[in-house]
């Protein structure tokens, strides 16, 4: 799977699923911006990637901040080059039961997981367009599939994201850019840190393969769906889940 010559674009890469994205990514060939909320989180990232094939930088995005998106889309284009692989990563949870949920854990969980993964996109189509080549990962969840209990917003968001992958698909396929989408089982980061003994033994229940995943195995499905033998696959969610779906 190599990506050499491509230029991808990582949202959320400080830790979990996007920094193990990033460095698969560099480590195939690709030269790699990750972003990061702090300056303290873009410097780890440009650590973590000056040892790889492709190499890269961090960078600071908020991804709700539309100007910040642009001033960044902008930064790469007059740097690195044109960003051909976009990597729709970053995520929050505000869990709740739907009848306490606030407006604000619910507008939260929208902007920076549904509205902000559309205005990024937006502000890096333009250069695939040009290119008549791109690829688009956006990390959804089994979440936005089968729903959760206490996670009305996350859900919400997630399942849009998929809808937004397939119609945006459809739009861009004529342009030589593919839109998928991954949707992760439950996976070992900093989101799934917090669940107690009881809820972590409910979820290895769910799951056949009888483990929780780990960030490497979306990073691994992520650099397949941006190389060039997934050139035919376009408006699909690969689930990487451990079997929960089946
Ligand atoms: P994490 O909390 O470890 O990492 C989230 C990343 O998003 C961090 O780098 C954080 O800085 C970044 N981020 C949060 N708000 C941001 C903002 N406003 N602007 C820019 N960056 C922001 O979580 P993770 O488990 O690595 O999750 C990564 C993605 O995978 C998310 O989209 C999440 O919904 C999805 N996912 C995770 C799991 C899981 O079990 N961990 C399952 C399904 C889907």
């Amino acid at each position: 799977m190599q990506l050499d010559n491509q230029v991808a674009l990582v949202t959320g890469a400080t830790r979990g699923i996007g920094a193990a994205i990033a460095t698969v990514l560099a480590e195939a060939g690709a030269t790699v911006v990750g972003t990061a909320t702090s300056e303290s989180g873009a410097q780890r990232i440009s650590d973590a990637l000056s040892s790889t094939t492709g190499g890269g930088r961090g960078a600071v995005l908020d991804v709700r901040d539309a100007e910040q998106i642009k001033q960044l889309i902008d930064n790469i284009r007059d740097n690195e080059g044109a960003p051909s692989i976009l990597v729709n990563n970053a995520g929050i949870t505000r869990d709740g039961l739907a009848m306490r949920m606030s407006d604000e854990d619910w507008d939260a969980v929208i902007d920076t997981n549904l509205n902000a993964v559309f205005r990024v996109t937006r502000a890096v189509l333009r250069g695939m367009i040009k290119a008549r080549h791109g690829r688009i990962i956006n990390i959804g969840s089994v979440v936005g599939l089968m729903g959760n209990a206490g996670q009305i917003n996350y859900s919400t968001a997630k399942a849009g994201l998929l809808g937004m992958t397939r119609s945006l698909a459809r739009e861009v396929a004529p342009r030589g850019i593919t839109v998928n989408a991954i949707a992760p089982g439950f996976i070992e980061t900093d989101m799934t840190g917090e669940l107690d003994d009881q809820q972590r033994e409910a979820l290895l229940e769910q799951t056949p393969m009888q483990r929780l995943g780990q960030p490497g195995d979306i990073a691994a499905a992520v650099c397949f769906l941006a190389s060039p033998a997934a050139g035919y696959i376009t408006g699909e969610t690969l689930n990487v889940n451990g079997g929960l779906l089946m």
